[in-house]
């Protein structure tokens, strides 16, 4: 097998083989970019070692073979004692993981080498900076020496000579701590630095598969949802130095801004400086504006490739560079991550420059994305003076409780209480309070600083780079310009400003809800440039994909307000209505009567009283949707939902015994809470179970539903109503149920003296009515999907206990790697839904099938439902537009 490829050998679909940053790097070296030479060993190699604990048995000739390659390229040899050829060796799995593994850089320098390379460079101090950065990386990744031994002996040498900072060592003193780092790695590791460059290289290699496996590096998977077996490959690359003086430097740039999405270029540059120095927001950086100043030439080299690459890989790019005594050269590209807002605006953007069709635009966003637009954000009116202000890294407003570490971060979390983490800088080690805050803060580094990156890739908040936000973390507190926060207080910050404020700020509706709720001219008048921007991006993809989709998207609304809100959101119907939720609050006594009837006319008086509210109820259902199929279902959840709570009655009734006050309701009460008492109540007496065994229950509705539309028509409307009946297992339940309701339809008719049309379909929610989903189309005009109860009965998953009770546990064992209750298992109750829909079609062609559980509203499991072959979705009013997208999305 081939395990090692030339630059000049790969392209940029080669990921799954060579990795993100090989493909990459092979592409541009194909397109003739000034990339250093270079060669990829491949993911297939590092599988091989992490699965047989060695190296493949050809790796090292094939390595062998592709370093003479790339010595002949370059003229010059590995660790030579002339002018050697350095190299660095980095991680580069499929998908990004920033940070996340190792990286070792001047590989090939030794006792030998510093001479030649202090003769070509005549830089004797940079070549024993050079020398002693490698013996630190190499100690610390290949040969798992502690960093602190490495920092105290350096810090030690600045005391010696009283310096504060690195660079008042000169190459004397340098050379000196080259020594004294050796001495670090004899005395941590027992065998003495490896001068042997092939050696050098060999370990290196080694060290970046294993640092596949490091606790950061899975737990950003976990997160990421990476496949843990991927592996990474390794890029060995000519070294290039970006610190070489003051016409060298390195950098960082995105063809656009990936945090707003604006046009034009958006970096980070560093004069004389190397590699990590910028990611790690180490030190402050300059804009490319700056960059432009200092070095005109680079500058326009750099502007050129990046529309280059912009145009070639017809997106944003997100590059890394370097400037090496006044030359450019590409480390690295890549297609940027962005927000959500960046990744809207983008994608039109590129339309408009013709670079990409509108399907393809379409295929940029997500629901996902859509959704995060439309949380609140802070209230642009409310009293805005700022604790301090740093880059908007990644944009959303959150608010938390300070703490200044991971595991306080983690801790807090834990307990329910919200908090910003704030740091000077992040590192792949706070990776996991990151993970757990609401909101990221930091005092160093901008919008391409670690903590930016992982921020927008996870969409959380971020504000980096505050530079006049001090930290004293032993003593867990800030300040800023006097002003000082400890751990525990309330800060703001908003990721689309930049700003932090002291305190809760109030917050308000995002503007892509405004234009979602009001249209396209309200949202626009009030609305920047930028945000206009965004909200007409927004409007033509939702336009877009209403075009292109063929599932119908309607809502779940039980109310004429709700329901109204949700047509404004481009809700097509009403997918359920759950009649239940009419019957809370102050109406929870109509059915408690009902129930507690002690003889039938009792009953039929109680029923009676329940039919003029519900008749009002659909009526304002009916006119909200006027036009437009209304899906009502009939009474769903048990009784006993409706009536006191059994412990506090029990308890309160037993206390009225012993003080001889005892209230004959409390008892009356009681006793049908007892009667009605289920161990397993969601599989118990409800729906249609309900329907069957409480005469008039679901007469009375299905009469208010028929006289609330009769009396619509009467007044020229236009009501679509359809009655939908719940937990069906068996035709037969239908049957009766339907029985019923045709005799009361006819009644009501004649009475009203209008025609009326309303079709009674059926929920599938149980394995048994999929199974029979052939037979229970005989008498079933629709079919929708409760893949809530349909996921609870296949599973055998109690809904409302087991997400709380060991689905942790099951993420955490990858039993699943979302709730089943989120995401559709498309295996199992997936495949009932298929099976069900396929044969209610073979006995009703044509037959209208729809979602109505959460999973409606969930975009992978709207993928699915499209490849089944659903009519629509139903989701809550705020998914609407996510489902909109998403069921463009699908067709493509
Ligand atoms: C379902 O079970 O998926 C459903 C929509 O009904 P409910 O959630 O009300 O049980
Ligand atoms: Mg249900």
């Amino acid at each position: 097998d081939k395990l090692v490829y030339h630059f000049s050998e790969g392209n940029k679909d080669q990921k799954d083989l060579l990795g993100g940053k090989g493909a990459n790097l092979a592409e541009m070296t194909r397109l003739d970019l000034p990339v250093p030479p270079g060669f990829t060993v491949t993911t297939q190699a590092c599988r091989h070692y992490l699965e047989h604990d060695r190296l493949p048995d050809h790796l090292k000739v094939q390595v062998t073979m592709a370093l003479r390659r790339l010595e002949d390229e370059v003229g010059r040899r590995l660790g030579d004692s002339v002018d050697p050829l350095l190299v660095s060796v980095r991680s580069g799995a499929k998908y990004s993981m920033p940070g996340m593994m190792e990286t070792v850089l001047n590989v090939g320098l030794n006792d030998f080498s510093v001479q030649g390379l202090i003769e070509a460079s005549g830089d004797e101090r940079f070549v024993w900076d050079s020398y002693r950065r490698l013996i630190q990386m190499f100690g610390r990744t290949v040969l798992g020496i502690e960093g602190d031994d490495f920092a105290r002996v350096l810090d030690a040498a600045k005391a010696t000579k009283g310096a504060v900072d690195d660079l008042e060592l000169d190459a004397s003193d340098l050379r000196r701590l080259v020594e004294d780092f050796k001495a670090v790695v004899e005395a941590g590791s027992g065998r003495a630095f490896p001068q042997d460059p092939r050696e050098q290289l060999d370990l290196a290699i080694q060290a970046v598969f294993e640092s596949w496996n490091t606790d950061r590096a899975r737990i950003y998977r976990r997160r990421e949802r990476i496949p843990e077996d991927a592996g990474t490959a390794v890029n060995v690359c000519t070294m290039v130095f970006g610190n070489l003086g003051e016409t060298s430097g390195t950098g960082v740039c995105f063809t656009r801004d990936p945090s707003t999405g604006k046009p034009g270029g958006y970096g980070d540059y560093l004069v004389n400086a190397q590699g990590e120095d910028v990611v790690s927001g180490i030190r402050n950086t300059l804009s490319l504006e700056d960059f432009a100043e200092v070095d005109p030439a680079s500058h326009e080299s750099l502007r050129k490739i990046m529309r280059r690459l912009e145009t070639h890989y017809r997106d944003l790019c997100d590059i890394e560079f370097t400037v090496e005594r006044g030359k450019l050269w590409m480390l690295q590209t890549r297609v940027g991550k962005r927000t959500a807002a960046a990744a809207f605006r983008i994608a039109t953007q590129l339309v408009d420059e013709q670079l990409i069709t509108m399907d393809e635009a379409l295929e940029r966003v997500g629901g996902a994305q859509l959704a995060q637009l439309m949380f609140p954000q802070f209230d642009p009116d409310s009293e805005r003076t700022p604790f301090t202000r740093g880059m908007p890294a990644s944009p959303g407003a959150a608010v938390g409780k300070v703490v200044f570490d991971s595991a306080t971060a983690l801790a807090w979390t834990a307990a329910g209480e919200p908090v910003v983490l704030l740091r000077k800088e992040t590192n792949p080690e706070d990776l996991e309070g990151m993970i757990a805050a609401t909101g990221i803060l930091t005092c160093r580094g901008g919008k391409t600083s670690h903590a930016a990156v992982v921020a927008r890739g996870m969409g959380k908040t971020a504000v980096c780079g505050a530079e006049s936000l001090h930290i004293d973390e032993e003593q867990a507190l800030a300040h800023a310009d006097g002003v000082e926060v400890r751990q525990g207080d309330l800060l703001s910050i908003d990721g689309s400003t930049g700003e932090v404020f002291i305190g809760r700020l109030p917050v308000v509706a995002s503007p892509v809800v405004t234009y979602l709720e009001e249209g396209l001219e309200p949202a626009l008048e009030v609305a920047d440039e930028g945000t206009a921007d965004l909200i007409r991006a927004v409007d033509r993809l939702l336009t877009h994909a209403d075009s292109v989709r063929t599932m119908e998207v309607r809502a779940n609304a039980d109310t004429g307000k709700d329901a109204l809100r949700a047509r404004r959101m481009g809700a097509q119907g009403i997918g359920l209505c759950r009649t239940e939720h009419m019957f809370l609050g102050e109406r929870r006594v109509l059915i408690e009567r009902v129930i507690l009837a002690a003889s039938s006319a009792e009953r039929a008086e109680a029923l009676a009283a329940l039919l003029p509210p519900q008749r009002e109820d659909f009526d304002e259902l009916l006119t909200a949707m006027d036009g437009l199929p209304t899906t009502i279902r009939l009474l769903d959840p048990p009784l006993h939902e409706f009536l006191p709570d059994r412990s506090e009655l029990m308890v309160k009734v037993a206390r009225a015994e012993e003080q001889g006050v005892v209230d004959d309701e409390d008892v009356r009460l009681l006793a049908a809470v007892n009667r009605l008492h289920e161990s397993n109540p969601m599989l118990g007496l409800r729906g249609v179970r309900l329907g069957l065994t409480v005469p008039g229950l679901f007469a009375g509705q299905i009469r208010a539903v028929a006289e609330a539309a009769a009396r619509r028509i009467r007044g020229g409307h236009d009501p679509r109503p359809e009655i939908m009946v719940p937990l069906v297992g068996s035709l037969m339940e239908l049957h009766l149920v339907r029985e019923e309701a045709a005799r009361i339809l006819a009644e009501v008719a004649e009475a009203e003296g209008v025609a009326l049309d309303i079709p009674i379909g059926t929920m599938i929610e149980l394995p048994r009515a999929a199974l029979t989903a052939f037979r229970i189309a005989e008498e079933a005009d629709f079919f929708s999907f409760g893949t809530n109860d349909l996921t609870q009965t296949t599973w055998g998953f109690s809904r409302d206990d087991v997400e709380a009770a060991f689905f942790a546990a099951y993420l955490e064992k990858g039993v699943f790697t979302v709730s089943p209750f989120e995401t559709l298992d498309e295996a199992g109750v997936g495949r009932l839904v298929d099976v069900a829909t396929q044969e209610g079609r073979r006995t009703r062609p044509g037959l209208k099938a729809g979602v109505c559980g959460e999973h409606g509203g969930d975009p992978e499991s709207i993928h699915f439902f499209h490849r089944v072959g659903l009519d629509y979705v139903s989701c809550s009013p705020f998914r609407v537009p996510v489902a909109r997208l998403e069921a463009g999305r699908a067709v493509l």
